[in-house]
């Protein structure tokens, strides 16, 4: 049986697979089993920060694998302890949970959330608002999380505990904080899979003020945005607001799974020993690579994202067959004229890998792709898309 075959027979079929299977790559570039050669916009969804196969990272992950594959939380490590260390240093937030994926991430923040205010106010304070068109993970609490209803049928009963404001109406937003005696709000700062919508700054500002005034915890979902992908470490820092809590994982393993909750001044003790665990959470090997990926991402590498998303927006901002570009950094949709999927179809068939959100199309480059691999790549899009 051919791969494609055993996979369909095997495989949960919860996937719409390309009908492509990647066998090895080197930076931007993958190939398929044929030999195919494609540039990757789309880094697995934004989690080959500095593309395949990254000699440093490599470097960083064999190390590890040859010294200690697992210890169990139950001892210190050196790996999770220094990529804690490292992450609050560069952002100013004080602890970190690790565990392995965005979704627990999330569970995580949510959790010390409700925790803070249970232990300070009591019960009945429990309730969060999302936002609508928002996305925070698939188990069934981060799917109640989620403010589409399409998210909200066929595996209930769901988390109770969650209500849905308007993006960018901070009305909406401060009415429902009062009517369900809240005790945090979260949202993404760019609507990854809700069609990459990045938040008004204003909106952001006004929450921020609000919580803050009335010891709402502010939680920025930052599985996607996070690590480099917006033209900063975290895309909180170019709102200019500190979130009480921001949770990452996508880039933050540069391929390894990994999921962190940052923890701000206000919740930094809230979480206590037995209150939360993870058996994987804190993985050497993945610590390691993380390490390897957030170490490197300097002033200097986050220009060059700036850059390689001004050059992006000019290019496609003006191309035609595209209605408009949005995003942050390296987090970009567009949307086209032509149906998504085919402009998906039609740039791997010409050699360039991108994805989809919504109805628009989502590109998710290597934050360290060489601009001539950029350029080739939009000129590609530019075909595809007219
Ligand atoms: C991908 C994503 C998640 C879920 O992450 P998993 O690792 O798939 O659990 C949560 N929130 C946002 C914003 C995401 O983009």
């Amino acid at each position: 049986m051919s791969i494609t075959q055993l996979d369909k027979e095997y495989v949960a079929g919860t996937y719409g697979r390309f009908p492509v299977e990647l066998k090895n790559g080197k930076g931007a570039l993958v190939y398929d089993t044929d030999g195919k050669e494609y540039i990757d916009l789309g880094t697995g969804i934004a989690v080959n920060a500095f593309g395949y196969a990254d000699d440093e990272w490599i470097s960083a992950v064999t190390k590890q694998l040859g010294a200690l594959q697992h210890t169990s939380n139950l001892f210190y490590s050196e790996p999770c302890a220094k990529l804690a260390q490292l992450l609050c240093e560069k952002t100013g937030m004080k602890k970190v949970f690790f565990s392995n994926s965005g979704a627990e991430a999330n569970e995580c923040a949510i959790k010390t959330a409700r925790r803070y205010s249970f232990l300070k106010y009591g019960e009945g304070r429990s309730t969060i608002v999302t936002l609508k068109n928002s996305f925070h993970g698939r188990t069934i609490t981060t799917l109640a999380a989620t403010g589409q209803d399409i998210f909200h049928t066929e595996f209930g009963p769901f988390t109770e505990g969650f209500v849905y404001a308007e993006a960018n109406n901070t009305a909406d937003v401060i009415s429902l904080v009062k009517k369900h005696n809240c005790c945090a709000v979260m949202m993404e700062p760019v609507q990854g899979e809700g069609g990459v919508m990045k938040l008004d700054d204003t909106f952001v500002k006004e929450v921020y003020d609000f919580c803050n005034a009335n010891d709402v915890l502010l939680i920025f979902d930052e599985v996607q945005t996070g690590n480099g992908r917006t033209g900063s470490l975290y895309a909180y820092q170019q709102f200019g607001i500190t979130p009480d809590i921001v949770s990452t994982a996508k880039g933050l393993g540069g391929g390894l799974p990994i999921g962190a909750t940052m923890l701000g001044k206000k919740v930094e003790d809230t979480l206590t020993p037995g209150s939360h665990g993870s058996t994987f959470g804190g993985n050497p090997v993945a610590c390691a690579g993380a390490y390897s990926i957030i170490s490197r991402i300097d002033e200097e590498l986050l220009a060059g994202v700036r850059s390689k998303s001004e050059y992006i927006f000019k290019e496609l901002g003006s191309a035609e067959g595209i209605k408009s570009v949005s995003g942050m950094g390296l987090m970009i949709g567009l949307e086209t004229e032509k149906d998504a999927k085919e402009v998906v179809a039609a740039c791997r068939e010409k050699g360039v890998l991108v994805l989809t959100a919504k109805t628009k199309v989502r590109l998710l480059p290597p934050l360290n792709i060489p601009d001539e691999l950029l350029s080739k790549a939009v000129d590609i899009i530019k075909e595809c898309v007219k």
